[in-house]
């Protein structure tokens, strides 16, 4: 059993992190601050990951990719995590809204939409919660019904990340009535500059840019439009969420987190003139935060590992996303504990402790554990179908 990763892999990011130092402005603090210069931004740098094949490098050849292990893979998860996520959305595209279309599209669906991604040209947002389907998904209630040659779209989708910059969306919309509300769902690729389509951002903690609505009004979408089988939408819709769970490296983020609070408890003396470090909350805390790190981070693997050998369930991503999310909270509390009431001030205040990282952090680890499917979700899945407890 091998834990580290293979030497060529360590290599490749040191190379990228030289890459990313040169390549982030000063103003960049990561994806989810207020700042219009954030989407702009981050097609550019795709653009440039995407010319030295590091974007979708683990992608085939024919897809636009260079077939590197997914080790290698991971690294670019990792570093960009831990940086922000200067990808942007489209962190999306290359980790589960391109496979998806590898293993859902037609050929010609693949010509068409995977290389754009791969180039790092296009931003796509994914359009399945709604206001009264959220972990009952299936309970979706927006419609696509048959009008002259395409389907007409008509409904309403809610915590829309990124829609507003986004060219396409993946949208999970009703085509027919089955016996049972799984049935009759249906994933279309939406091109979001169709007319008929509202987008209004929706005003957070997180900032303005983190969550919108989308409304769909007669919204015409080409019958090729359509992926994977008619009604057979609620298959592609798990296989999506099954990727998008360990798609974002979140133990990446905490590791940034524990190096900068390591660094500041070392360096800044208590009222008696002696390190955050000596005393044993301190301590305590961030042992705490190492272990959990460590072991995040080999769930995220596991899950990864099963994936690429074909072997994957839906327990390890529950679990892997579970534990990172907590963890994200967790390093949170305890880091805000650690830099004092000043940790509450925001980056650029100049008195905020750590360029105001810590509070950055848990206003943004807060939504964690509902992104992706909720928490309590992913314990039902967990229960049932890791332990066979009853429903
Ligand atoms: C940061 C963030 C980004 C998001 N981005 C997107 C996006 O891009 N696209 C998109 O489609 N959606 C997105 N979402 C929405 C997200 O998928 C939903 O918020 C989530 O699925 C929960 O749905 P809901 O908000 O309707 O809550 P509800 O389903 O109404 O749940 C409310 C509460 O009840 C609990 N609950 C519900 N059912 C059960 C049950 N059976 N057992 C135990 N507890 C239960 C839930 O855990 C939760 O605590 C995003 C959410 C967040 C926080």
């Amino acid at each position: 059993m091998e834990f580290e990763f293979p030497a060529e892999a360590e290599q490749f990011r040191e190379e990228l992190r030289a890459f990313m130092d040169a390549e982030l402005p000063d103003w960049w603090k990561g994806l989810f601050h207020d700042d219009d210069r954030i989407y702009p931004f981050t097609r550019e740098f795709c653009m440039k990951l995407a010319e030295r094949d590091w974007l979708t490098m683990s992608w085939p050849v024919e897809h636009g990719g260079v077939d590197a292990d997914v080790w290698s893979q991971m690294v670019v998860r990792e570093e960009m995590w831990a940086a922000g996520e200067p990808r942007g959305p489209q962190y999306m595209s290359l980790n589960y809204i391109g496979p998806m279309l590898m293993e859902f599209g037609t050929a010609d669906q693949q010509e068409r939409f995977l290389k754009p991604m791969a180039a790092g040209e296009v931003m796509w947002c994914q359009g399945f919660s709604e206001p009264e389907a959220g972990s009952d998904l299936a309970a979706l209630s927006t419609r696509a019904t048959d009008a002259d040659g395409c389907f007409l779209v008509n409904g309403q989708k809610i915590w829309t990340s990124y829609a507003t910059a986004a060219d396409w969306c993946l949208l999970l919309c009703r085509t027919d009535l089955g016996e049972r509300k799984h049935q009759g769902l249906s994933m279309l690729l939406v091109d979001m500059n169709t007319p008929g389509i509202t987008v209004r951002p929706i005003d957070s903690m997180g900032g303005p840019q983190e969550f919108n609505e989308v409304f769909f009004d007669d919204v015409e979408v080409p019958y090729d439009c359509l992926l994977g089988p008619r009604g057979d939408g609620w298959r592609v819709a798990m296989s999506t969420l099954a990727h998008e769970r360990v798609g974002a490296a979140l133990h990446a983020r905490v590791k940034v987190l524990l190096d900068a609070l390591i660094e500041y408890a070392t360096t800044t003396k208590d009222e008696n003139g002696q390190p955050l470090a000596t005393r044993p909350s301190v301590r305590s805390g961030l042992v705490r935060l190492q272990a959990r790190y460590r072991a995040a981070r080999l769930l995220c693997y596991r899950v990864v590992s099963a994936m690429s050998a074909g072997d994957a369930n839906d327990v390890d991503p529950a679990v892997s996303k579970v534990f990172s999310s907590e963890l994200n909270i967790l390093i949170g509390n305890i880091g805000l504990d650690i830099v004092g009431a000043r940790g509450q001030l925001r980056t650029g205040d100049g008195l905020a402790p750590l360029d105001g990282l810590m509070n950055d952090h848990w206003v943004h680890s807060i939504p964690q554990p509902i992104a992706m499917g909720t928490n309590e979700i992913q314990r039902n899945i967990i229960s049932q179908r890791g332990l066979g407890l009853p429903r």
